[in-house]
């Protein structure tokens, strides 16, 4: 079977090797897509500290079953199936609680394991989830919503609430139509103005603000002086990070999605007068897959606006470079392997 591996920074490879065979407690799949996400884009371009070359890239799948022996989970032979790419241990104290999500152990599949950009792959039965019912477009970007769907969960965002999401790009643009679902106000930043359009147009942003233009003011004034229950931070960007809080009325939550890698610095005075609820999101947990699907099966995301570019898994070796590109305006590129 075909395979892509990501051999060294800034080099993808197309090679082939045996199918790999599965236990009792795996299932051997049929790869259908592999959504590419951030995660990948940086693994390429060697910004990830700990990476180790050469790993199989991608975590956000649709396959199908080609063969499974347990019958207990009630997945079937042809079924397609979503993938919860987060091998927890089941047994340390964040996945007894229940936070299988953020695991002392975890091992994410395209990342500390080989991932899908193969034509077939084995995957935990107890990590799938049946969706005949949904489009393999719409199966390949559930794991990337259920991120979203896992941080307006953290934060108790319920109807009537006034978020701001701060980043238009792929988990930015989930947390705002999930936002919208739950019936929610949303405002959305970016410093992109054609993706703030976008925000509003596909997505249902409220209101969009440019943080180069008095983002703050217009808050205020959008909101008559009581800023966001909840800010979510979907830039990983070290100063939006930062300011966050600025756009967060008194008793509110500062919800970090996006990663920073390095130290970050608070003006203890203000988050304390505030009484801040500082978030961290890892991963999502099945439940959030669930709701996910939940919304897709009723149509209620724009999966069409959503998925920008589709392309052929061949063309990952040469066109890797342009999509990692910060020129880049992609959201969400699909690559297909059927
Ligand atoms: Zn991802
Ligand atoms: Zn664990």
């Amino acid at each position: 079977m075909k395979y892509i591996s990501c051999e060294n920074p800034n080099q993808l490879a197309l090679g082939n090797k045996d199918k790999p065979v599965h236990t009792a407690a795996s299932a051997l799949l049929k790869v259908n897509r592999v959504g590419i996400c951030g995660t990948d884009l940086h693994a390429f371009k060697g910004n990830q500290p700990y990476f180790v070359y050469p790993r199989v890239l991608g975590h956000e799948l649709a396959t199908t079953v080609i063969d499974i022996d347990d019958t207990a989970s009630g997945i079937k032979k042809g079924d397609q199936v979503v993938i919860i790419p987060y091998m927890n241990c089941e047994e340390c104290a964040a996945c007894t609680a229940g936070k299988s999500n953020c695991c002392q152990r975890m091992k994410v599949m395209g990342v500390h394991t080989d991932g899908g950009m193969q034509e077939y792959i084995t995957v935990p039965n107890r990590l799938l989830l049946r969706a005949n019912d949904m489009t393999l477009d719409e199966i390949a970007i559930v794991e990337p919503l259920a991120i979203g769907a896992h941080a307006l969960r953290r934060a108790q965002t319920k109807r009537g609430d006034l978020v701001v999401v701060m980043g238009c790009g792929p988990i930015g643009m989930g947390i705002i139509q999930l936002a919208k679902y739950i019936g929610a106000t949303v405002i959305a930043l970016d410093v992109n103005n054609e993706r703030l359009q976008k925000a509003r147009k596909s997505f249902g942003a409220d209101f969009v603000l440019n943080p180069t233009e008095s983002p703050f003011d217009q808050l205020k004034e959008f909101t008559k002086g009581e800023l966001a229950h909840t800010v979510f931070d979907a830039t990983g960007n070290k100063l939006a990070m930062q300011s966050g809080t600025d756009y967060m009325r008194h008793g509110g939550n500062l919800v970090l999605v996006g990663l920073f890698k390095g130290e970050l610095a608070f003006h203890h005075p203000t988050i304390h007068a505030k009484e801040t609820s500082l978030l961290c999101c890892r991963n999502a947990t099945p439940e959030d897959f669930m709701f996910v699907m939940k919304v897709l099966r009723e149509k209620k995301f724009n999966a069409e606006a959503y998925i920008t570019k589709r392309e052929n898994y061949t063309a990952i070796p040469t066109a890797f470079n342009t999509w990692a590109s910060p020129e880049s305006n992609e959201i969400k590129i699909l690559t297909v392997w059927d």
